[in-house]
């Protein structure tokens, strides 16, 4: 017996990780945005610590919830031109009405049927599947990242803390939400606020119009929402572009008062505003503030959700070589806009940003979410050969 033969030289290539039972074990650990995801990010570690050289986990807290992102990297020949994908490791609740345990992948011959199929832990099985291909004894041209985060679906303070920790140039981002591997090189930028609007209770029986215009909540709310209409009719249902659409505006919550027989001692009301890219966010928060403060001077306003827009050119070299790709795969994608914004907001102040998934988008936050098993397999197929070529 030679002892000296060390093990390793006789062990076979590491047996690729198949697509379809990583989705069945990532859909059977729940990770939806209201709970921890930290056994799933766990569960993710423990895979990919095999799969890349270095693997590390960054813990935050929000509320009392503990949240975990995730950061892998696997190193290529050189720095200068990241490829990074990142991906979301919390799905939203489950709620009721699915027809299937929500937590137990099912095949429908078509389809796997399950919570975060297709938003987005295909993605990640895809893609993690593609990485265990890899030829561990070949570097990739550039270097590749993972980054997983918590809370997208919440407020995306996951993506936050990405920011605050890490920093690129030059990269190559994949932002992995389902497109059904059709690309998307653009998206709106997203505006939330609530405006909270004071005033001062008093029995109805003892009010008048000049009290109720100075001190009903609701009645200086009315006033304000009235001009925001007034700006959304004159001036936002004329903004339309060929490729976004129309610019919008929606009033979706108002809350205020006790009674009827009671002057409002307070009214909240929440707007969402979609921008077209040539709209200024930061000119259109300033706008909004203006216009609310001139039509009622002791309102507070809160900015609730801020994401900026993104456009990639056609002619980048992302895009383009994501094309070859699919050109090379025999698959036929186009350029398409789906209306969700997304985190490439955030992270294109690294690079360019194309939105690339095997999710179907039709069925995501909702009961019964599926992915095509077909657009598994292709999307395994195309994040391995832009990997290894
Ligand atoms: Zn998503």
């Amino acid at each position: 017996l030679n002892q000296s033969t060390p093990l390793e030289n006789k062990k076979m290539p590491m047996k690729k990780l198949d697509s379809f039972d990583l989705l069945k074990k990532f859909v059977s650990v729940n990770s939806s945005t209201d709970s921890s995801n930290e056994e799933f990010v766990f569960l993710l570690e423990n895979i990919l610590e095999k799969i890349c050289q270095q693997v590390e986990i960054f813990g935050f807290k929000k509320d009392s919830i503990n949240l975990f992102n995730l950061v892998a990297k696997i190193e290529g020949k050189s720095n200068n031109y990241p490829t990074i994908f990142i991906g979301h490791t919390d799905t939203v609740q489950a709620g009721n009405n699915w027809r299937t345990d929500p937590l137990k992948l099912k095949d429908d011959g078509k389809n796997f049927i399950g919570l975060g199929a297709s938003d987005m832990k295909g993605s990640l099985a895809g893609l993690i599947s593609a990485l265990s291909r890899l030829d561990k004894k070949k570097k990739p041209e550039n270097d590749i990242y993972l980054l997983l985060d918590a809370d997208e679906e919440g407020s995306g303070l996951g993506a936050k803390k990405l920011l605050e920790k890490l920093n690129f140039k030059n990269a190559q981002i994949i932002i992995m939400e389902p497109t059904e591997n059709n690309l998307q090189i653009f998206q709106k930028a997203c505006l939330g606020m609530n405006i909270v609007i004071k005033g001062e209770a008093r029995h109805s029986s003892l009010t008048s119009y000049k009290n109720n215009i100075k001190n009903n909540a609701i009645y200086k709310a009315n006033k304000i929402i009235s001009e925001l209409v007034g700006y959304e009719k004159e001036i936002l249902d004329k903004k339309k572009d060929r490729i976004f659409g129309e610019s919008s505006q929606n009033i979706g919550f108002i809350k205020g008062g006790l009674h009827g027989n009671s002057v409002a001692d307070d009214c909240i009301f929440k707007i969402d505003r979609r921008l077209l890219p040539y709209e200024n966010l930061d000119e259109e928060i300033k706008r909004i503030k203006n216009l609310v403060f001139s039509a009622n001077s002791d309102s507070s306003i809160e900015i609730s959700f801020r994401g900026e827009s993104f456009r990639t050119a056609k002619q980048s070299d992302s895009v383009k070589e994501l094309k070859k790709t699919l050109q090379k795969l025999n698959l036929k994608k186009k350029f398409v806009l789906n209306p969700f914004w997304t985190e490439a907001g955030f992270f294109k102040k690294w690079g360019d940003c194309v939105i690339i998934g095997p999710g179907t988008p039709d069925s995501i936050h909702k009961p019964d979410e599926f992915i095509k098993k077909s657009s598994l397999e292709d999307f395994e197929n195309i994040c391995y050969s832009l990997i290894s070529s």
